[in-house]
């Protein structure tokens, strides 16, 4: 029997571990679903919508065991509590569009005709789900599929693996039927061999590239319709005549929240040069005011990375950085706590080019690139040299700049005076090696259901 194991990134001891579960196992868990989910979306949309948020409620009701976990599986400082702030956020406004955006498209409802496009639940949905936001990134998925009549079939993270299981037992207390969102433990292999044999019909992979390599791979030929939320190199530009203050706060915070561990984390920025002495000066200040540690200490603002792999990637990106000309600014003298494993002290560099790994792989760690630029045509060519496209955070007073040059950037989201953040009424989306989801909005609702046509000829003479 194959082990799934969560190793905690604060000691390297086995947190949890769980035993997969083999392709017979696992048919019957999904042809349980596909029996249970006509019934399930035959009952009124109100009363699923409510069921759902129930489930999210009592998922609320859990946050003391929560947190903690979270720390101990991913290293998220207990400080920044769960998840559930933009948990409820999310659910609440898909639960506030449902009616509206499910409701069928009528073409015409006259004495001789009915024509409407109506919207279908698929029917059973897949959900892999990443570690870095365990929650938030399920929920993008798990909340609108139930919501819309689908069932679920959630498979998490090794390195969340409670994750999946607590969110299963807490929409089952509120009331949602067993067979209609289950927990699955599964290993690549076997998710792999379910895929091919069209188990699913619909599938929302959230991780990385390579990941959504394998997926779509293991896809091709069924037709499964994929959501693919993949990678980042997300880019700041802050604009000549930017909020300084402001855009040195949001940008460091979106460079480092969660150790850097963010799908539209900011991982490259371009600033102007009548800016950028004092936006480095001030960024350094930023940064050297962490406090790496014990993510279970409240004291604690950065904790380690998820996995010393991650941190050994981050390690190497920055050296060869440096071996090509880069200087590092963050003395890390102040973080004694980096241990060469997954504690890892953030860093800023300047000097870099895009020859660097460090300012094209996705880095997904503590540390940012700083350029200088002196127009927006320069800033616009760097934005888009890159294989990636989730989001720009672009940093000015003029919103006409920045719709301009948002207009022309290779991206998901445009944000300016912001950054890393997921609004539930726009869509969550990417471009290039980024994926071609479309979660959240009414777009998710879309992507969650199929249009059936009906037309009906009332009279035959
Ligand atoms: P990952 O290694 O690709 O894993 C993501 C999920 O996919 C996990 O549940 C993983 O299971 C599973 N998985 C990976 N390869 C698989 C395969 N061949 N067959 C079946 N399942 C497979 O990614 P990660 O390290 O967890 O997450 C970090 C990445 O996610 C980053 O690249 C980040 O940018 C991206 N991300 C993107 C978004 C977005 O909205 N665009 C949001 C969050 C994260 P195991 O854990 O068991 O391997």
């Amino acid at each position: 029997m194959t082990m799934i194991q969560c190793i905690s990134p604060i000691d390297g001891s086995v947190y949890a571990e769980r035993p997969a579960l083999d392709g017979l196992a696992a048919t019957r868990a999904i042809d349980a679903a596909r029996a249970a989910q006509k019934d399930w979306a035959r009952r009124p949309l109100e009363e699923r919508i409510q069921l759902v948020l129930s489930g999210v409620k009592r998922l609320n009701e859990m946050t003391d065991e929560v947190v903690p976990e979270l720390a101990h599986m991913m290293g998220r400082p207990v400080r920044y509590g769960g998840e559930f702030r933009g948990v409820n956020e999310r659910a609440d406004y898909m639960a506030g569009i449902a009616a509206d955006t499910l409701a069928p498209i009528v073409a015409e409802a006259s004495e001789l005709f009915e024509r409407r496009i109506v919207r279908e639940p698929h029917g059973v949905v897949l959900v892999i789900a990443p570690w870095n936001y365990p929650y938030l990134t399920a929920v993008n998925t798990v909340v609108p599929a139930l919501m819309a009549g689908n069932a679920v079939v959630i498979k998490h993270a090794s390195q969340t693996l409670l994750v999946g299981e607590r969110m299963v037992r807490a929409f089952v207390e509120a009331g949602i039927p067993t067979d209609i969102f289950q927990n699955l433990f599964l290993d690549h292999d076997t998710t792999s061999a379910l895929i091919a044999a069209r188990k699913f019909n619909f599938i929302n992979f959230t991780g990385s590239v390579e990941g959504g390599r394998s997926i779509e791979r293991a896809a091709a030929g069924t037709f499964t319709p994929i959501g693919l939320e993949l990678g980042g190199k997300d880019p700041g530009y802050v604009m000549d005549d930017a909020d300084l203050d402001a855009a040195v706060d949001t940008l460091m915070d979106g460079a480092f929240f969660n150790s850097g561990q963010c799908c539209c984390g900011i991982e490259r920025l371009y600033v102007h040069d009548t800016l950028y002495d004092a936006f480095v000066e001030k960024a350094v200040d930023f940064v050297s005011a962490y406090k790496l540690g014990n993510p279970l200490d409240p004291e604690t603002t950065l904790g380690p990375m998820a996995n010393k792999r991650f941190a050994a990637e981050v390690r190497a990106q920055t050296s060869e950085a440096v071996a090509m000309g880069a200087k590092a600014l963050i003395d890390k003298s102040r973080f004694a706590t980096d241990d060469n494993g997954a504690y890892l002290a953030p860093q800023i560099l300047v000097d870099v080019n895009h020859q660097m790994r460090v300012m094209r792989d996705e880095s997904f760690g503590p540390v940012v690139g700083i350029m200088k630029v002196s127009s927006d045509q320069e800033a616009l060519s760097l934005m888009n040299d890159s294989e990636f496209g989730l989001t720009v955070s672009l940093w000015t007073k003029d919103a006409e700049r920045a719709a301009r040059l948002g207009a022309d950037i290779e991206t998901g989201t445009v944000f300016m005076n912001r950054a890393d953040y997921l609004d539930p009424a726009l869509c969550w989306t990417g471009v290039k090696n980024t994926g071609r989801g479309g979660a959240l909005s009414v777009i998710g609702f879309h992507n969650l259901t199929r249009p059936k046509s009906y037309h009906l000829k009332k009279v035959t003479a």
